[in-house]
C-alpha cells in the first residue's frame, strides 16, 4: 500500500487548480446572475485548457485523451469540484467512457470529434416515466428492413443545448425487459428529432437540461453502440467510473472548497469579542467536515486504485456515490451554519453551494438506488465492501 502523490500527480493537481483559480472561478458569479456562459467566452475557456492538454484527460492516450489512470482521474475530478458544472463542460469536457465502446467508422465520426472537444455529446437514458427504473423506458427502436425507426422522448437531459449528439437508449425487444434495451448515437438535427423545454432547476446555473423528441427518426446499424440488447449492461459497465469522477470525486471537491472558505470565515467573524471559531460549537462543525471529507477521499483513492488494479468494484462505486454526495450535503449546511445569515444571503456564494449540492444526492442513481445495490452485494455474499480479511 502506497499513499505517497508522485511528483507528476502534483503537477497536474496543481496545473487544474491553478486553471480553476485564475481563468473559471472569475466567471462563476456572472453565470450565476445571468444563467448563462457566453459562446465567446466557452470557447475562450475550451482553447486555453486544451493547449495545457487538460481536454478529455480521463480518456486513453490511443484514442486523443490523456490517458489519466482511474486514480489520477479522481485526483483532477476532485479539484473540477472547485467550480462549476458547466464550467467543467467546457473546459475539460465531459467525455463518457461508454463511448469507448465505438467501432469502425463510429470512431471518426463520434468518439474521436468528442475527444478532441469537436463535438460534444450527452447521455439520455431518463424519461419522464423512467428515472431509478432505467429499464422501464418508453422510447423504442424498431428494425425496418436495414433501418431502425426511433420513437420517444427523454428528459433533464444535462447540457442538451450544447450538444451535438446525444446517447440514447431505447427498447429494440419489448419482451426481454432489460436484456431488450440498446444504445443509439443519435445527432442532433437529424429529421424527426427535436428538441423541447429546458427544464428550470433549482441549482447548477447555466446548464441546459433538456426534453428530447424523436419522432420517427431513422437509424442505421452504424448508430447502434455495442451490442444489440446489451445497452444497460454495458452502461452499467462504464458508467461506475464516470459516477465515482463525476459525482464522488467532484463531491469531495465541493466539500472541500467550501470547508475552506468556511474556515477563513471562522477566523475572521467575530462576536462577543472572540472569532466565532473559538466557540466550541462552532469547531465541531468544522471538525466533523473534515474528518468526513478525509475518510470519503480515503475511500475514494481506494476505489479508483481497485479499478486500476483491474477489480471491477461496482458496491464500492455505489458506496462512494452515496458517502461522497452525502457528505458534501452535510458540509454546505454546517457552512450555511458557521456563516449565519451572510451563508443564506446571496451577497456571498455559500446559500449556491447549497442549492448546487442537492442535484448530488438524485442524479446518477439516488442515494436509495445506490444503497440498494450495497445491500443487495453484501447480501449475496459481498462482504469486502466492509470486512477486507473476511472476504
Ligand atoms: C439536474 C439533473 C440532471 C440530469 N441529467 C441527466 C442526464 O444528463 N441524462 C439522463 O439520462 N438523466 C439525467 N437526469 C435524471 C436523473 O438521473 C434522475 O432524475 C434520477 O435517476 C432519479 O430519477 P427520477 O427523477 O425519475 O426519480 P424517481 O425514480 O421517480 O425516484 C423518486 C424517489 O423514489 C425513490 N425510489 C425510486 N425507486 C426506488 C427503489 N427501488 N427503492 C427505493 N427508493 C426508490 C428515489 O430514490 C427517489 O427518492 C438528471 C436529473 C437532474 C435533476
Amino acid at each position: 500500500m502506497d499513499f505517497e502523490i508522485t511528483h507528476e500527480q502534483r503537477m497536474l493537481v496543481d496545473t487544474v487548480r491553478g486553471f480553476i483559480k485564475d481563468e473559471l472561478a472569475p466567471l462563476e458569479a456572472g453565470i450565476e446572475e445571468t444563467g448563462v456562459l457566453p459562446d465567446d467566452t466557452a470557447r475562450a475557456i475550451f482553447e486555453k485548457s486544451k493547449a495545457l492538454g487538460l481536454y478529455g484527460m480521463n480518456i486513453p492516450e490511443e484514442f486523443g485523451g490523456g490517458g489519466l489512470s482511474a486514480l489520477e482521474t479522481m485526483m483532477v475530478e476532485e479539484q473540477f469540484g472547485h467550480t462549476t458544472d458547466i464550467l467543467i463542460r467546457r473546459a475539460f469536457g465531459n467525455v463518457y467512457e461508454v463511448l469507448l465502446s465505438c467501432v469502425g467508422p463510429q470512431i471518426a465520426r463520434w468518439l474521436t470529434p468528442a475527444v478532441t472537444g469537436e463535438r460534444v455529446c450527452s447521455i439520455a437514458f431518463t424519461e419522464p416515466g423512467a428515472g431509478s427504473d432505467a429499464a422501464g423506458i418508453k422510447t423504442k427502436a424498431v428494425r425496418k428492413g436495414d433501418k431502425w425507426v426511433l420513437n420517444g422522448m427523454k428528459h433533464f437531459i444535462s447540457d442538451g443545448s450544447f450538444s451535438d449528439f446525444f446517447v440514447v437508449t431505447a427498447v429494440t425487444d419489448p419482451t426481454k425487459g432489460h436484456r431488450g434495451i440498446s444504445m443509439f448515437l443519435v445527432d442532433k438535427g437529424m429529421p424527426g428529432f427535436s428538441v423541447g423545454r429546458d427544464q428550470p432547476m433549482m441549482g447548477i446555473r447555466g446548464t441546459s437540461h433538456l426534453e428530447l423528441h424523436f419522432d420517427d427518426v431513422e437509424l442505421t446499424d452504424e448508430h447502434l453502440l455495442g451490442t444489440e440488447g446489451e445497452g444497460l449492461k454495458l452502461a452499467f459497465s462504464v458508467l461506475g467510473r464516470v459516477r465515482l469522477a463525476q459525482v464522488a470525486a467532484r463531491s469531495i471537491g465541493k466539500a472541500t472548497k467550501v470547508l475552506g472558505m468556511t474556515l477563513d470565515y471562522a477566523r475572521e467573524r467575530v462576536q462577543f469579542g472572540q472569532p466565532i471559531g473559538d466557540f466550541q460549537m462552532v469547531q465541531q462543525m468544522l471538525a466533523d467536515s473534515a474528518i468526513e471529507i478525509n475518510a470519503a477521499r480515503t475511500a475514494l483513492w481506494q476505489c479508483a486504485w481497485e479499478i486500476d488494479a483491474g477489480l471491477d468494484p461496482r458496491a464500492k462505486i455505489s458506496a462512494l456515490k452515496v458517502q461522497g454526495s452525502e457528505t458534501l450535503g452535510r458540509v454546505v449546511d454546517r457552512a450555511m451554519q458557521i456563516f449565519g445569515g451572510m451563508g443564506f444571503s446571496k451577497d456571498l456564494p455559500i446559500e449556491r453551494y447549497y442549492r448546487d449540492a442537492r442535484i448530488y444526492r438524485i442524479f446518477d442513481g439516488s442515494s436509495e438506488i445506490h444503497r440498494g445495490v450495497i445491500a443487495k452485494s453484501m447480501l449475496k455474499g459481498g462482504g469486502a465492501i466492509f470486512d477486507p480479511w473476511g472476504a
